[in-house]
């Protein structure tokens, strides 16, 4: 399976880094060896000095294709979870000053979190726009609506499948609106879908 990430899809969360509105979506991918799923243990890696999380809805990809068309992009996934990108800024910011690509920061063991709670979606709540936020030690960090996201779920779909097969069982990380931030040892995190709690995950 394959872990796609679209990068600033949220006008407010590229602002707070510093970066333009993209044109097109901002693609990258995690191995697999990234996914760390719910009730897994999460260490705070030795290699980074200041380790973000980044809130994110997750499609699950339900039928393999390519080159698909905007128009039928929704038959490609079924449901959706909540994760954290997680993300070693630090690392991150030196990169993107050299030019380099990102998987030092971004493509780590355990980078890519998912609860293991997924709504189905159905003809009825397809088009309804998705509320999520995130806790840290009890206090709102981030607070996200997909009605938000500068590219919809159909085109970051289309536009992967541009250059990359999709897969059933590949996942895509759908971008972090704004609130992203630093979590140390002993942070707890918890996700929410509307008032549902998805995830509660130390930070050890
Ligand atoms: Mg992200």
């Amino acid at each position: 399976m394959k872990i796609f990430c679209v990068g600033r899809n949220y006008i407010d969360h590229a602002k707070e880094l510093g970066n333009a509105v993209p044109e097109e979506p901002v693609i990258f991918m995690k191995p697999k060896s990234a996914l760390l799923q719910t009730n897994t243990p999460f260490y705070y890696p030795a290699f980074t000095n200041e380790l973000h999380y980044e809130v994110e809805i997750v499609l699950r990809i339900c039928k393999n294709g390519r080159s698909i068309q905007e128009n039928a992009a929704s038959q490609f996934y079924n449901a959706y979870s909540l994760g954290i990108d997680f993300t070693a800024r630090d690392i991150q910011g030196e990169l993107k000053k050299k030019g380099l690509p990102w998987e030092k920061a971004k493509a780590w063991d355990n980078s890519a979190f998912i609860s293991n709670k997924f709504v189905e979606l159905n003809e009825a709540n397809l088009k309804s726009p998705i509320l999520f936020s995130l806790k840290q030690n009890e206090k709102i960090v981030q607070s996200g609506n997909t009605k938000d996201m500068i590219f919809s779920f159909n085109q970051i779909i289309s536009h992967i499948s541009m250059y990359f097969s999709l897969n059933i069982g590949d996942l895509v990380y759908t971008g972090t609106p704004a609130g992203v931030g630093e979590c140390l040892p002993g942070d707890k995190l918890e996700g929410f879908i509307g008032e549902e709690a998805f995830f509660n995950l130390d930070i050890k």
